[in-house]
């Protein structure tokens, strides 16, 4: 059995005034926290969850929505939690260093600090698979800001595997590439509005037949997709969601 919890579920303005995108996913060999936003910490705290349980952050891209939250996170397990286990951060190339830059600009330099718990850095490039802590893992390349090296998952943390789409646009290749997971959280910021690296409601109905998956949540939903929320052809998640595979 897996749960996930879906931690924060708008885009990267907080719209409807909810928590940037971030889940959540409890399995039987472990947590892994999908994402880590600015607001993720309070969207944590709200929904009690013991970052202690959090044994990997994996981050699908580097916009500040999607990982702008891990310094403040570490500073959390290292003086709140008195963390002693280790942290794994997996993501994209460059992660160890994006993680240590963007750390350092909050003045929060990690180097600065006698850690009391081991930080790892795992890079987890797209096109392949990967055990990353308590999850097996693959990651695929997806269509957004290129900068931010966006990647998508399959993930498995005991038995149930979801897919989650991080930011992207419509590729072809998304429903063969999240093809029988249990569940498939997929981004959808806008209504009608058509971005190449943004997803909308309309696109994703147009080829929902295409889709063959469990069961399909959208997340990263703007403004107009909070207001429509609830009201969709699709699911779409709410922040403390939980989901139970
Ligand atoms: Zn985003
Ligand atoms: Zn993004």
């Amino acid at each position: 059995m897996s749960e996930v919890l879906f931690i924060g579920t708008s885009d990267a303005f907080g719209a409807g005034g909810r928590r940037q995108s971030a889940l959540l996913l409890r399995g039987q060999r472990g947590s892994v926290l999908v994402d880590c936003g600015a607001t993720t910490g309070s969207g944590l705290n709200e929904l009690g969850v013991d970052r202690n349980e959090i044994e990997t952050i994996l981050i699908s891209h580097f916009h500040g929505d999607h990982f702008g939250g891990i310094p403040l996170f570490l500073l959390a397990a290292l003086y709140q939690d008195e963390r002693k286990h280790p942290l794994r951060i997996a993501g994209p190339p460059q992660v160890e260093a994006r993680v240590r830059n963007l750390a350092w600009a909050m003045g929060h330099a990690i180097e600065a600090r006698p850690w009391s718990f081991p930080i790892e850095f795992q890079e987890v490039p797209a096109g392949s698979s990967y055990e990353v802590g308590p999850a097996k893992i693959q990651s695929f390349a997806t269509r957004h800001q290129i900068e931010a090296h966006p990647q998508g998952y399959r993930i498995e943390t005991g038995g149930e595997t979801i897919a989650y789409s991080g930011d992207t646009g419509w590729f072809p290749e998304l429903p063969r590439i999240s093809a029988g997971a249990d569940l498939f959280v997929c981004e959808c910021t806008l209504h009608r509005e058509r971005l190449d690296f943004h997803l909308d409601l309309e696109t994703i109905e147009e080829h929902r037949d295409d889709f063959d998956t469990g069961r399909m949540i959208l997340t990263h939903l703007g403004d107009e997709m909070a207001k429509l929320r609830g009201q969709c052809t699709i699911e779409t998640a709410d922040d403390g969601l939980r989901v139970v595979l």
